[in-house]
């Protein structure tokens, strides 16, 4: 196992969030490959942390004053095991390899646990959309496509969203998609409603999240009613994720962007989080705006230079970071549980260091890793692409019934598998082992490819 953790870290240095996702996931199956050898021998391991196929290309594109950018495409393929390629598209400055290749392993385990049948992958540029205008977005997702229909389809590959991409860009990656090949088929998840997109997928990552929560919660015969809740972002997960909370009698009191986050101690309501999604979808506006809306709430600009985030020194019961990966370090863990936390449930990818999930799995907290809370978001854009291959489109009532059950579900299979190799009630070893066993077995049944 240290062999191939190493062997990773000497063939491609610099990809520390992708040794991270690794490591994390190696450390959990060990029991598994002790039990059962054959995967050893079919070096499967070796096999899981190789991506089937890596696309990157140049972007480029003009923006309003003539100017003209470069940008760099990616598309991860890691595993199509037990189904098509399936997993968003980011749009960040911060995107490179290392960040996508994480992504899509991490979606590989989590898109198994959905039990729908769908492989793993990732994509994105390091393209920054934040103060561009609707038209260069557009110039730019057209020449993203032109690249990227080669290798995506509905049967191949299909992308949805994820930071900086929402359904704008959807809109505008399908259109030229659908120029391109002169089909109108599902090949991304994420669409609007009008032209194929499902019901509930904008809700799906952050309800997902807590109904997650609220099953890990019934497992100490508690739930959410009047517990004070720290929640970070304000995008689509951080908006849904406060909504669910919110709709079962929780108290939200925080949210948060790159620059900063507020602090509501009346906690949020349902017209206050109406107001955040006006800010952010459509005004594109930033957090520390709901500071001067609501005067009774403060706002905490970010200091890059401290060691911690001080939104993870506020009291609370229940923590959902829903922003980004790492925005968790050791010295939040560690105030988040002298603070006396009962509960963390991950609605962004990985956003706790490997140090800082040592110190909720060492602690009698409820800890629900990224990969089992939040595939609700996947999930459902299984659930979308059911719909599109039928020419049907559900109801909400009976997408978010599939979705709870799902959710119900995989917290069930983490229990489960996380009890069978003597891990009783850690949901990251059973999140890894349920979603691991799964594709290695498709992978050996399928032999040598
Ligand atoms: P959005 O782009 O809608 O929102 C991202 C939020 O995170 C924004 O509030 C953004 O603030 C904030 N943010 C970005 N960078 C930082 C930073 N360095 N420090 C603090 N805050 C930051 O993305 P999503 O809500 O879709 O995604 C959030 C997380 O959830 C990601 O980890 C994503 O991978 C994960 N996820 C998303 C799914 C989905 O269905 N959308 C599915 C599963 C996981 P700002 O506006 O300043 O950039």
């Amino acid at each position: 196992m240290n062999d191939i953790i190493e062997t990773i870290r000497e063939k491609d240095p610099g990809e520390r969030e992708f040794h991270q996702a690794v490591t994390e996931v190696l450390e959990s199956v060990k029991p598994v490959l002790d039990r059962n050898p054959e995967y050893r021998r079919a070096a499967v391991l070796e096999r899981i942390v190789e991506p089937e196929r890596v696309i990157i290309f140049r972007v480029p594109w003009m923006d309003n004053e003539g100017q003209v950018h470069v940008n760099r495409g990616f598309r991860v393929e890691m595993n199509s095991a037990i189904g098509p390629y399936k997993g968003g598209l980011r749009f960040h400055p911060s995107v490179k390899l290392s960040i996508m290749k994480f992504l899509a392993f991490e979606q590989v385990f989590k898109n198994s646990l959905t039990t729908l049948g769908m492989g793993g992958a990732k994509g994105g540029s390091d393209f920054n959309p934040k103060g561009r205008s609707d038209h260069e977005i557009m110039r730019f997702c057209q020449s993203f496509m032109t690249e990227l229909f080669r290798y995506i389809g509905p049967h191949t590959d299909i992308p949805a969203g994820d930071i900086g991409v929402g359904a704008r860009e959807i809109g505008y990656l399908f259109g030229m998609y659908k120029k391109l090949k002169n089909e109108f088929t599902g090949v991304l998840t994420g669409k609007s409603l009008n032209w194929g997109g499902s019901l509930v997928r904008p809700e799906a990552t952050g309800y997902g999240c807590v109904y997650f929560a609220a099953e890990m919660l019934a497992t100490r015969n508690e739930n959410l009613e009047n517990k004070t809740c720290l929640v970070s972002g304000s995008g689509n997960v951080a908006q849904y994720t406060s909504e669910k909370i919110i709709h079962l009698g929780g108290r939200v009191v925080t949210l948060s962007d790159s620059s900063g986050y507020i602090y509501d101690e009346q906690g949020l309501d349902q017209d206050k989080l109406e107001y955040v999604k006006h800010l952010k979808n459509i005004k594109r506006g930033r957090i520390e705006q709901y500071a001067e809306k609501y005067p009774e709430s403060l706002y905490f600009q970010a200091d890059p230079l401290l060691d911690h985030n001080p939104l993870w020194n506020h009291k609370a019961d229940c923590v959902f970071p829903c922003a980004f990966e790492n925005e968790i370090q050791q010295k939040d863990a560690q105030n988040l549980i002298s603070n006396g936390v009962r509960l963390v449930c991950e609605g962004a990818n990985m956003p706790a260091t490997l140090e800082a999930a040592d110190i909720f799995m060492n602690s009698n907290i409820l800890y629900g890793p990224s990969k089992a809370a939040n595939a609700g978001g996947v999930a459902v854009s299984g659930l979308e692409m059911a719909q599109n291959s039928m020419r049907l489109n559900w109801p909400a009532e009976e997408v978010n019934n599939r979705l709870k059950i799902i959710m119900q579900s995989i917290h069930q299979t983490c229990l489960e598998a996380a009890e069978e190799y003597g891990e009783p009630g850690n949901y990251v070893a059973g999140a890894n082992i349920a979603g691991f066993v799964k594709v290695v077995n498709a992978m050996l049944d399928q032999g040598l490819v």
